[in-house]
């Protein structure tokens, strides 16, 4: 599950618990990004507190990990990067691609599309506001086998990093929308803070 995880919250936790039940994963492995390309010229926390809180708050979860592949990538991240690294580092594995539906609707700016396919199946996941659908990719889906791309519905939690950010700005709780560890590390990193106005347009 690829993000910009700025911060991680539990909309992204209960994505990736729901869809490893559904699918019998072996691993979820969150891979937060180096510069997030699609959000160029927005401000971005550091690639390494990304990292962290992400490790924070799957640390107690046995069947999830964190890969640092995007972090330590010295271009810009494209999906198709990232599948094709975690390929190599688990040849043997059957890889999905856990996203979002916003995430999803974009799918066709993404980079290498068609590859995207062959490296995993996708797996698009419910989110409040946005529609969950696969109309608009009907026609590169066919000929695709069937697994290509399922919709799960996901327990809705209408939370984004966007809020997150924008409520710690505002001296706001985020406890209970992101976890306790969470929580401590944005307050003990000072991320976040008023003057960081352009973080919090996020897309
Ligand atoms: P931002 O507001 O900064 O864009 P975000 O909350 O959208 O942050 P991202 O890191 O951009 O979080 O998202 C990573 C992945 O998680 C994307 O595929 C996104 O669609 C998905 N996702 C994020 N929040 C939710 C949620 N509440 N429910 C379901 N999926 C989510
Ligand atoms: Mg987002």
């Amino acid at each position: 599950m690829g993000g910009t995880f700025d911060p991680i919250h539990h909309g992204h936790l209960v994505a990736a618990s729901e869809v490893s039940d559904r699918f019998g994963l072996d691993e979820v492995i969150f891979v937060p990004t180096g510069q997030p390309w699609q959000k160029a010229g927005k401000e971005v926390s550091p690639a390494e507190d990304r990292y962290l809180m992400t490790v924070i708050a799957t640390a107690s979860n046995p069947g999830f990990s964190v890969s640092r592949v995007d972090v330590d990538r010295e271009k810009a991240t494209y999906t198709v990067d990232t599948l094709r690294d975690l390929r190599a580092q688990n040849p043997d594995a059957d890889l999905y691609f856990i996203t979002g539906a916003d995430a999803l609707e974009t799918i066709l700016s993404w980079q290498d599309w068609e590859e995207l396919f062959r490296l995993a199946k996708f797996v698009g996941v419910s989110r409040p506001g946005f529609e969950l659908g696969i109309e608009h990719l009907a026609e590169h889906l066919t000929g695709q086998p069937k697994d290509a791309l399922t919709l799960v519905e996901i327990p809705a939690l209408a939370i984004s990093s966007t809020e997150c950010r924008r409520r710690a700005s505002e001296n706001r709780p985020v406890w209970y929308l992101v976890p306790d560890g969470v929580v401590q590390y944005i307050s003990k990193r000072n991320l976040y803070r008023p003057l960081d106005a352009e973080r919090l347009d996020g897309a």
